[in-house]
């Protein structure tokens, strides 16, 4: 008791320290314009659903009243963030749209719409002079945007900075359980648009405050419906929000390197179109408000040190503020680190703008909670000196009342800087264009002659969504290359040869074909560019040991397309033009009945595939000539089929078809449309969600259902030829697999489409009861499915599951002990390219991989793949001689030592002549595991990101084809398509589609 009353004293000394007096100098303070009469309902039902007097400020605890604008209860039927309370995407708009009919100071914009056709928008709220004037307004952010269009000139930038008018972009739930930026958002657009102090008046005076209040507009009515389920049956538990936007859940915040899902990309073009300054998305994970702005190192390599400044700047002043408020728990620096440029808000610092981001506390609905949060959470540190209560009893209004305090003062700081923050903006641009010659480099290069001009379409399409400028080279050019220097050895002799070798660094020069893509630097958005082709490096010893996304992207690696980066300042002065449609050259040509398509692993090839279902397509499967041509092993010989047809759908993917006036004597086999089916559990979907989306894509058919769906076939083989099942996520254990959710107490966990939920399942699967999983029935049923001839398809978890369940004899998997792969680009080496999985691809392939799992393989089945020990162990034992010398024996004649059995990391140990005495448990050839891709070595093993550790994974088998009865399990250690960045590996997975029934193809068995 006691010391609650002392808590209660210091909170009361706090909230007599607040007063505007301490307000900066010359700044007005934030208070209500006393001429302006309040909302007395309204205001007071704001103050019975806050918790506590310190969980609100002066400029939220009273709402101004207007006569003729609509305040949010018009829509919620109460005030925002009241308890019980969620809306709808709809009911947001609804009341925005009221609010735009009421007020001139509000314009509503439709920005696009969602996978499920659901619509996207941004409201504008500015005096309406500005909004009078967006036009002129945006000419002028314009040319700010873009320095070139002023020659660089800063005196004529000034003149701009002096009359434009800021745009502030606000961003509300892309994480669909964060469910309170909406209604703060529609309180805080009336506020902006009625309140007449002057604290919000120069707000709106001076800016433009841009809102989209749902981002993840399916996911927040999946939410909402699930919410209202738990209202309606208080005494249940609810089912978890398993899916959210049609694809993906918590990946939606990283798509913004890819920008493959509409809310990206709708985001995207709002803030290019708008030439905003500042994008701020609002999440809600952590007590009470952080502005992760922040956050922690390692920061981006690219964002401009301007940036990093103006984060410092914002983020400590929004803290000071908040604080002056007594509001307890409110911090900017913490554990995020702003490495990956993946995230929502990173579209901002990646084009010349300023990036922030909140977490506030959220409840996951409108319930009122008491609230306990980890010690970690309510310690006091450095930077939270006032932190959160240990615990707590917290509404969505106090989270409410924290969002728009936040905001509020973030966009009043804003504007009282908005000179300073539109010269940056400039600045930032200008440094972007001069760029090449400040830090180079000059641009990069997409050869022509890539073998891979579909892919390289792909990663040239992604460029243009960023708004990268691409141009074409009109003749061939010749750039010369920087000079690799090797790093200095540590020792003498090895110095002195080093020194040798440097005496004569011979320069290098490449030549580029005409046509070759050039992306040139000296342009204002040249930095999302230089971020995603460029190559990133995570030292093991930085002091940041948690990352907090992955560590590397490099696109160039991940596409299969090569990336040249030029420091050559010359390359600019290349003739080039500007393209703004990419399109790669493709279409039938020569003459001939026959057709014949290079294999180069691109995906495109399984679209066509599926496309023309009726025509003969075959794949060679040794490489051939014909015609003066070079193909590769696996391409394809297509027969009996309409060349117009064919010349339609090849140009539309960018493939080149060849005419051949005879069939190649080359042994073939037909290349199939396989039946496919994908799996997922009801445990999560968004690994798998990125595999959908790329499917669906390239056009790829396939049946969708969960383990408990495919428990109930009981003919798999009949329906399917290949089982897809990709990573569940978050290491799923087998046994989370078969057993699901347990069940032996609570209730059913429905997830379907019924009046009361109408969109919890939209299009997507759906399930009375998410809690069973495959169970042990179904698991026999999958095992039936391969043994009778069928293919299954795993990654990283779902291989662990097939290992440890009895698929795959002769391979094992194990977890690293000091490894540490954080989401990083790697290096892997093709062993066996007559295997149709490889079917395109070379030596040398760069894959994504996030900590293995480590695979090892075995001859004698129930025994575990073992790790080589290194050559120390086969060394002699102590006796006469050297250490290459035998052994000897007094009194007896030398005899020969057998040869020791040697093998590489990637093989199973050679089977023994003493394991094959009776040797009932040794593997048949035929039935042994086949490694199609092994990691690289450990020197070679990192290609981006981090690697800590690598002798654990090096080596090991990256891809294996594991033969199971009739049928085949083939095994994936990394993740081969994932987040719409791995287009390079894609292949792999439809290599094993296309050719489900010729796996066996090209295979070499041991002797014994
Ligand atoms: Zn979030």
């Amino acid at each position: 008791m006691n010391r609650h009353s002392g808590l209660g004293l210091v909170l009361s000394l706090f909230a007599i320290l607040v007063v505007p007096a301490l307000w900066a100098d010359g700044e007005t303070a934030p208070a209500r314009d006393p001429k302006q009469p309040v909302d007395e309902a309204y205001t007071a039902k704001i103050q019975k659903y806050t918790t506590a007097p310190y969980f609100t400020s002066p400029l939220v605890n009273y709402l101004p009243a207007s006569k003729t604008v609509p305040t949010p209860e018009a829509v919620l039927g109460d005030v925002a963030g009241a308890p019980g309370i969620l809306p709808y995407a709809e009911d947001v708009y609804k009341y925005m749209r009221l609010l735009e009919e009421a007020s001139p100071r509000v314009k509503i914009f439709s920005i696009g719409t969602t996978e499920e056709g659901r619509e996207m928008i941004a409201v504008a709220v500015s005096s309406a002079e500005n909004l009078k004037s967006l036009e002129e307004n945006r000419a002028r952010l314009e040319k700010l945007a873009d320095p070139r269009t002023i020659k660089l000139d800063d005196a004529e930038a000034d003149k701009l900075v002096a009359q434009a008018v800021p745009v502030y972009y606000i961003t509300g739930t892309i994480h669909s359980p964060e469910t309170g930026a909406p209604t703060a958002l529609m309180e805080m657009a009336y506020r902006l648009a009625v309140d007449e102090s002057p604290y919000i008046r120069e707000i709106r005076d001076g800016m433009i405050t841009l809102i989209t209040p749902v981002v993840e507009v399916d996911g927040r009515d999946r939410m909402v419906d699930l919410y209202r389920w738990h209202l309606a049956h208080p005494e249940d538990f609810y089912p978890p929000l398993i899916y959210w936007g049609k694809y993906v859940a918590h990946d939606n915040n990283r798509d913004a390197m890819g920008v493959t899902l509409k809310l990206t990309e709708n985001v995207l073009n709002t803030y290019i179109g708008w030439k905003a300054q500042v994008l701020h998305d609002l999440h809600e994970s952590v007590p009470y408000l952080y502005d992760n702005t922040v956050g922690d190192g390692p920061y981006n390599a690219w964002v401009d040190p301007i940036l990093a400044d103006e984060w410092q700047m914002i983020g400590a002043r929004n803290v000071a503020d908040m604080t002056k408020f007594g509001m307890p728990g409110v911090f900017s620096h913490g554990d995020f680190d702003t490495w990956s440029p993946g995230y929502l808000m990173f579209i901002a610092a990646m084009h010349n703008g300023i990036s922030r981001l909140y977490e506030t506390f959220g409840n996951g609905g409108a319930d009122t909670q008491e609230r306990t949060v980890d010690p970690e959470d309510y310690a006091r540190t450095w930077y939270r000196q006032n932190p959160p209560l240990p615990k707590t009893l917290w509404s969505q209004r106090d989270n409410n009342n924290y969002e728009q305090t936040g905001l509020l003062t973030s966009l009043h700081f804003f504007n009282e800087n908005k000179r300073l923050f539109l010269k940056n903006f400039y600045l930032k641009a200008k440094r972007s264009v001069l760029k090449p010659s400040a830090e180079g480099p000059a641009a990069y290069v997409l050869p022509a002659d890539d073998p891979r001009l579909s892919l390289q379409a792909e990663l040239l399409r992604v460029l243009r969504k960023q708004a990268v400028e691409i141009s074409r080279a009109k003749s061939a050019f010749i750039v010369s290359l920087p000079v690799k220097k090797e790093p200095k050895p540590k020792k003498k002799q090895d110095a002195k040869e080093a020194a040798e070798k440097e005496a004569a660094p011979a320069p290098t020069t490449r030549e580029f074909p005409a046509g070759s893509y050039i992306i040139r630097m000296d342009q204002p958005y040249a930095r999302i560019a230089d971020a995603l082709l460029d190559h990133q490096y995570w030292s093991p010893d930085d002091p940041q040991k948690t990352p907090y996304d992955d560590t590397g992207w490099t696109f160039g690696e991940l596409f299969g397309v090569q990336v040249s980066r030029v420091t050559d300042l010359k390359v600019l002065d290349v003739s080039m033009e500007r393209v703004t449609e990419i399109h790669a050259r493709g279409g039938v040509k020569g003459e001939g009945a026959v057709f014949a398509i290079n294999n180069n692993a691109e995906p495109a090839l399984a679209t066509l595939r599926y496309k023309m279902k009726d025509a003969g397509m075959e794949a060679a499967e040794e490489p051939f000539e014909s015609g003066g041509k070079k193909f590769n092993r696996g391409s394809f010989v297509i027969r009996n089929t309409n060349r117009n047809e064919l010349d339609r759908a090849a140009a539309g993917l960018g493939l080149q078809v060849v005419a051949l006036a005879a069939a190649p004597s080359v042994k073939t086999h037909p290349v199939r449309a396989a039946r496919v089916a994908f799996v997922h559990t009801w445990l999560s979907t968004q690994t798998e969600g990125w595999w959908r989306l790329a499917l669906d894509n390239l056009g790829i058919p396939y049946a969708y259902m969960s383990t408990q769906a495919i428990a109930k076939i009981d003919d798999l083989n009949a329906k399917y030829d290949v089982i897809l099942f990709p990573p569940v996520g978050f290491a799923s254990s087998p046994t989370a697999i078969i057993n699901g959710i347990p069940m032996a107490w609570g209730n059913p966990l429905p997830w379907k489409n019924t009046p009361e939920t109408p969109n919890l399942a939209g299009k997507n699967d759906s399930t009375d009861d998410m809690r069973p999983g495959l169970g042990w029935d179904g698991l026999a049923k999958l095992q039936a499915f391969v043994q009778k001839g069928g293919v299954l398809l795993t990654a990283t978890d779902t291989s662990r599951f097939a290992t440890e369940t009895g698929f795959t004899t002769g391979v094992s998997t194990s977890s690293s002990q000091k490894l540490k792969i954080v989401g990083s680009v790697l290096g892997a080496r093709l062993i066996d390219g007559a295997s149709p999985i490889a079917y395109g691809y070379e030596e040398k392939l760069s894959v994504y991989c996030d900590n293995g799992p480590i695979f090892s393989l075995t001859s004698i089945a129930g025994a575990r793949g073992r790790r080589r020990l290194g050559p120390e162990s086969h060394s002699r034992p102590t006796g006469r001689g050297s250490m290459n010398d035998p052994d000897f024996t007094v009194g007896r004649s030398s005899v020969e030592v057998p040869e020791e059995p040697s093998w590489e990391t990637w093989e199973a140990p050679p089977v023994t002549d003493e394991q094959r005495r009776n040797g009932f448990r040794v593997i048949p050839p035929a039935n042994r595991p086949r490694v199609i891709f092994r990691y690289a070595d450990s020197k070679e093993l990192l290609i981006s990101g981090l690697v800590e550790g690598s002798d654990e994974i090096a080596q090991h088998p990256a891809i294996v084809d594991v033969p199971s009865g009739s049928g085949h399990v083939v095994l994936f250690s990394i993740n081969p398509v994932y987040r719409g960045e791995t287009h390079g590996t894609y292949s792999l997975v439809l290599n094993t589609i296309l050719n489900f029934d010729s796996l066996k193809v090209g295979r070499k068995l041991a002797e014994k």
